[in-house]
């Protein structure tokens, strides 16, 4: 536990000015705390915490009142990001823990037709300990996936349309979730990170691209354009 109140206790320099080019005003402004300036930092590729298999949270802790802090911790480092998931490996700690969710503002960019075709909806927190994790079905989707462990990046990653999740919810209750379309996608890619496992693993390397890029060459295209595109 010490290594992961170390990690927690990490402090991210957050530079919510840089590149503005408007003067600095006359007053400063108001010395309300920033909501994220002490959320631990997201380790990127290359640190050996996202390439190992995480450990079962230890019941003994769950339930703690440090346990719940990070919880906590993980969702507001996840919503900061934003993002609609993380894995605790991804603030270094190597715990089988993920929290996720997709909020109606994530969405906002998305055409109908792109909602559709990723069957993409809102829904609330959701936090599985010690997850297990099996697909349901022979269906599978394939669409582009960034990792806020992999900055900047998106590649096409063919997943199961359809999962069911088992697990501890951040109480200890046992809880199991059926769910389909995209929720299932940020699940699979979630208990990935818990077996050190990073999307770059499983994408197909011809569509690994720049996200910047891939927005201006593929936004609002169907998927079965972007492969034919790619030839994939
Ligand atoms: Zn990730």
């Amino acid at each position: 536990m010490k290594s992961i109140l170390v990690a927690l206790a990490v402090t991210v320099a957050v530079c919510s000015g840089c590149g503005s080019a408007s003067p600095a005003p006359v007053t400063p402004p108001p010395a309300s705390p920033k909501p994220n300036m002490n959320l631990p930092p997201i380790v990127q590729a290359g640190t050996a915490v996202l390439r190992s298999r995480a450990e079962d949270v230890p019941a003994a802790k769950i339930g703690t009142p440090e346990f719940h802090e990070l919880v906590k911790t993980m969702i507001a480092t996840m919503r900061a990001a934003p993002g609609v998931g993380l894995a605790a490996p991804q603030i270094g700690v190597p715990w089988r823990l993920i929290v996720l969710e997709d909020r109606e503002e994530l969405l906002k960019n998305l055409t109908p037709e792109e909602r559709r075709e990723r069957e993409r909806t809102p829904f609330e927190t959701r936090v599985f300990v010690n997850p297990v994790l099996r697909p349901i079905g022979e269906e599978h989707a394939m669409f582009f996936e960034g990792c806020l462990s992999v900055k900047g990046y998106v590649g096409l990653v063919e997943r199961s349309l359809e999962v069911e999740v088992t697990g501890l919810d951040e109480h200890g209750a046992p809880q199991t979730w059926h769910v389909k379309g995209w929720p299932a996608r940020i699940l699979q890619h979630e208990v990935d990170h818990l077996e050190g496992t990073l999307y770059v693993d499983r994408m197909k390397t011809r569509s690994f691209a720049n996200a910047d890029q891939a927005k201006a060459l593929y936004a609002g295209k169907p998927i079965a354009e972007v492969r034919r595109m790619l030839g994939l």
